[in-house]
């Protein structure tokens, strides 16, 4: 429910055009994901500047009308420079190293083609051959991009090289080239690029927080902020599996609202729904709080709670921590101003489960010790170890159903 709440807020705050979440974790979170989202486009990047770099050494000394004492220069900027950036930028995209370095050395990748590429164009100026500034520009603009540098690093960035662009423009003017008209076009270069990485950005930022979203209401029930039967059964399946591959026991209850239709009889449904919004809450504030563990609202007005690698004698204990958390919550009826008291009945049964060992046959095991509960007169809980349960559990349905009854009167 809090993460919710604060992607809702996130969505609406106006930080979000400033390319900030006001969340600190969430703001990890989204990099973490366009870093990961970019690797592909990224390394297509450096390979397609690459190709290109290597494409125009084989033909530039046609195509831009290179003359002779300038071509060993050219050709040093493109094969010392420009083309180990290329393969550097390309390839530790792939190298498993800290975002941070990966970042560093892309950046210095990345200003690495920038200055190669513009010291190019101040050689061609220099020794009058017609590399075009536009060049330099598809550069640029390819990195604002396809990159997937925040907007900050990459405004940064072409503000510093469209301003030695503009530097070289005019230093080393040549008659036959118009610095004035390169520097307006660098400036339109720098603006597309600025304003398109921006746009770009923000629309990653809102994919990412509706995607975020709807991940969380997909697995949340909208009621108790509790997870959902859909997402409790798949990841009771995952801890399960994990708690057979690591050898620990693990614990699942089932817990039933007692006499709960009555409560909705006699105070309204509305208050009814407060009571399970409470103890939806409760359980998530207060217990199963390990990261293998789950509290789930399993239907109506039943939860379920997993704990994860168990001490079976702390049990009891921790079962009736639970109720009596239940039973303490101060719910009050408006209508009469008196004490509404709220109880539960619960179903306990741990398991050392190996890769054999069915989710649907614990579950049902717990179901069984929750009936004989009730049975033993509510407000109260059942515990046992699953092999006690399992002769009842692994029945068809009839005969588990008449063992059923007989747990309920025995
Ligand atoms: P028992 O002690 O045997 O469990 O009795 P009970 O009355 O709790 O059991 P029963 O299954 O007859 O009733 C469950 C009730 O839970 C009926 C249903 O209206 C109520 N309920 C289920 N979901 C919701 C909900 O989302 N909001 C409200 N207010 N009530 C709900
Ligand atoms: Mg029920
Ligand atoms: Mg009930």
């Amino acid at each position: 429910m809090e993460l919710l709440k604060s992607l809702r807020e996130e969505q609406r705050s106006p930080r979000l055009y400033r390319l900030r979440f006001e969340s600190a974790a969430l703001e990890l979170e989204f990099r973490d994901w366009q870093r990961r989202r970019h690797t592909v486009a990224r390394v297509a990047l450096f390979v397609v500047l690459g190709l290109a770099f290597a494409l125009t050494a084989v033909f530039d000394e046609g195509l831009f009308a290179v003359p002779a004492d300038s071509v060993a220069t050219l050709r040093a900027l493109q094969l010392g420079l420009l083309l180990p950036m290329t393969a550097i930028g390309a390839v530790i995209s792939y190298i498993d190293i800290s975002p941070r370095h990966q970042r560093t050395v892309q950046t210095i990748a990345v200003s690495g083609i920038w200055s190669g590429v513009l010291v190019i164009r101040a050689l061609a100026l220099h020794d009058g051959f017609n590399v075009p500034a536009l060049f330099f520009s598809i550069v640029v603009i390819a990195v604002a991009f396809f990159g997937g540098f925040t907007w900050y690093r990459i405004v940064s960035g072409v503000a510093i090289f469209t301003f030695a662009g503009v530097i070289v423009e005019y230093t080393q003017q040549h008659a036959a080239f118009d610095a004035g008209l390169q520097t307006y076009g660098l400036l339109w270069m720098a603006l597309i690029a600025a304003a398109g990485s921006y746009t770009h950005e923000l629309l990653s930022r809102l994919a990412w927080l509706n995607w975020r979203y709807a991940k969380v209401l997909a697995a949340t029930d909208g009621l108790t902020g509790l997870l959902n039967h859909y997402e409790f059964h798949r990841l009771f399946q995952r801890v399960l599996a994990q708690g057979a591959r690591e050898e620990r026991k693990i614990a699942v209850t089932l817990l039933d609202l007692d006499h709960f239709k009555s409560i909705n009889d006699r105070y309204g449904h509305l208050f009814g729904d407060r009571v399970l919004r409470e103890i939806g809450a409760l359980l998530n504030r207060e217990f199963a709080q390990r990261p293998l563990d789950l509290r789930a609202r399993y239907g109506g007005e039943e939860m379920a709670i997993v704990w994860y690698d168990i001490q079976p004698e702390a049990l009891p204990a921790m079962m009736e921590g639970v109720l009596d958390a239940i039973r303490n919550l101060p719910f009050v009826d408006p209508a009469s101003d008196t004490r509404v008291r709220v109880t539960a009945s619960a179903g306990l049964c741990w398991v050392q489960a190996d890769e054999n060992t069915a989710t649907e046959k614990v579950l049902h095991a717990a179901d069984l010790l929750l009936y004989g509960a009730k049975a033993d007169g509510r407000n109260r809980a059942r515990l046992a170890p699953f092999a006690d349960c399992l002769p009842a559990s692994e029945l068809p349905l009839p005969a588990a159903i008449a063992a059923q009854k007989k747990l309920l009167q025995g």
